[in-house]
């Protein structure tokens, strides 16, 4: 994949089916030098593009990168579109004028409905193995998110690398970071201060963020009910309800046989009982 003339080269990777009319002219020199990343929270890469594209919606972005790794280029890199709306980051406002915007297809935050499934604001059911549990950085408990696909990591990674080199962007922000108040995308599923670690060797805190790759620390319940206690021992109480067979937790620490774990809450659980992938 490379950039020319402000548009991705066509490798088989990239959809040009759909062009934005939501724009706001070119960006003024310098610029861009950020980029924005978004879910859409909706139902498919595909719908999320053409809702960009109406000029009724009033919104778009640069890029909108399905679950497949397929990115759908809706503007050129050098024109500003419009998917941060309010925003202030240090003393700048009104990031639209200095970023592109990156939207990832996700359903984002789910609501546990019982049996073990979780649904989107927009009706569609999740089961655990496409759940990410976690905290968002402007929440203080763990909530259920829609996790992403592996190669749709892979390809944001690719993108951001091609423009930070094309650019000379800076900075990777979220909408949540822009926009407190009123975004939560892209969500502790997505590894944001992974993303930044890597291309600009930040350490911010990692605590409680998705993994790259295939991570390490994620293991899958490997019994019927889970005990998830206090501390790590028998003699620990239990903090909540125990977990079912074949949930995700995250393993934040491992001590004699026990292992911390984060999933809906957070607490201790005996080893013997996970599972770890591969
Ligand atoms: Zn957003």
């Amino acid at each position: 994949m490379k950039i020319e003339n402000h548009w991705l080269s066509d490798d088989g990777n990239v959809n040009f089916e759909f062009e934005t009319p939501n724009t706001g002219g070119e960006f003024p020199a310098g610029r861009p030098d950020t980029l924005v990343i978004h879910f859409t929270g909706g139902s498919s890469a595909e719908s999320s593009a053409r809702h960009l594209c109406k000029p009724s919606s009033r919104a778009s972005a640069h890029a909108v990168i399905g679950r497949d790794g397929l990115i759908y280029q809706l503007a050129p890199f050098n024109t500003i579109t419009w998917h941060a709306g309010r925003s202030t980051w240090k003393d700048r406002s009104g990031l639209n004028h200095y970023a592109i915007g990156i939207e990832l297809d996700n359903a984002g935050q789910l609501e546990p409905n019982g049996n073990g499934q979780y649904s989107a604001w927009f009706g569609r059911k999740f089961t655990q193995e496409d759940v990410f549990f976690g905290v968002h950085r402007n929440q203080s408990a763990p909530t259920a998110w829609h996790a992403y696909s592996e190669t749709q990591i892979q390809r944001v990674l690719d993108l951001c690398a091609l423009l930070i080199e094309y650019y000379g962007i800076r900075d990777i922000l979220g909408h949540e970071e822009i926009a407190p108040l009123r975004k939560v995308d892209p969500g502790p599923a997505f590894p944001l201060d992974r993303l930044r670690a890597r291309f600009f060797g930040e350490t911010r805190d990692l605590d409680g963020e998705a993994e790259w790759g295939s991570p390490r620390d994620r293991a899958i319940v490997d019994t019927e009910r889970l005990n998830i206690r206090s501390g790590p021992g028998v003699s620990y109480p239990t903090v909540s309800e125990p977990i079912l067979r074949g949930a995700t937790v995250r393993t934040l620490e491992n001590r004699n046989g026990w292992a911390e774990v984060e999933c809906v809450t957070r607490g201790w659980v005996s080893s013997q009982y996970l599972k770890y992938p591969d």
